[in-house]
């Protein structure tokens, strides 16, 4: 399998303007999740008894740990991480990138890269290639990584790669309804899924088609 496509140019090694400016890293553009807030809500709600041995999990500080933690009355803590989800931007011959519009919740009915949550016995290029076929049924080579984004709010992570198409055949399912390869100069922006896909394609064209800026401000979630 070919990772380095060299055919490509060497990258800009700037990021970019916006991606200077956020105190919290660029990776910080695409979460409201504050640091030192814990789980999201959603989340916590969810951690209601220690998975060692059943006794009900209560947040506090232990000794050791510099916040504090879910805890049993046996002392086990329950650490709470992100989940790495994994995604590609294949991009065609003629530079358009292909999107998928997700046929579920959340982001149903908009647009995204494809991708999704890695498996413990996958490393992230194996996952990012394997997501990408079962959403598209398109085989593609990864590239470079474009970059890495919090959504934080979800307890994610999304870690995007460009790609290139070598074989398959683009096949819309439930996962996508429809499957596009946009021109980087008329990319679906009000209809962008989430922040962290925003940022990514900004992150992308700040790399490939300086030129080109977003025609709209990052969604909501
Ligand atoms: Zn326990």
């Amino acid at each position: 399998m070919t990772i380095d496509d060299r055919s490509e140019p060497p990258p800009e090694p700037a990021p970019g303007p916006e991606a200077d400016e956020h105190p919290r890293g660029p990776d910080g553009r695409s979460t409201d999740h504050p640091f030192g807030s814990g789980p999201p809500p959603w989340l916590a709600a969810s951690l209601n008894h220690c998975t060692v041995c059943g006794a009900p999990l209560a947040l506090k500080l232990v000794a050791g740990e510099e916040r504090e933690r879910l805890v049993c009355a046996n002392g086990h803590i329950a650490y709470v991480n992100p989940r790495l989800v994994v995604s590609t931007f294949p991009v065609t011959d003629e530079g358009h990138v292909l999107l998928i519009r997700r046929g579920f919740e959340p982001g149903r009915g908009l647009w995204a890269q494809p991708g999704g949550f890695l498996e413990v016995d996958e490393t992230p290029s194996e996952g990012a290639i394997r997501e990408t076929r079962e959403e598209t049924g398109l085989h593609v080579a990864l590239g470079e990584i474009v970059g890495l984004y919090a959504r934080l709010e979800a307890a994610v992570i999304v870690l995007a790669y460009e790609a290139r198409i070598v074989g398959g055949e683009a096949t819309t399912g439930p996962e996508a309804t429809e499957i596009v390869a946009f021109p980087p100069e008329s990319l679906p922006w009000p209809e962008i899924a989430f922040r962290t896909t925003y940022w990514a394609l900004v992150d992308w064209l700040a790399r490939r088609r300086p030129e080109l800026r977003p025609s709209g401000p990052p969604p909501g979630r």
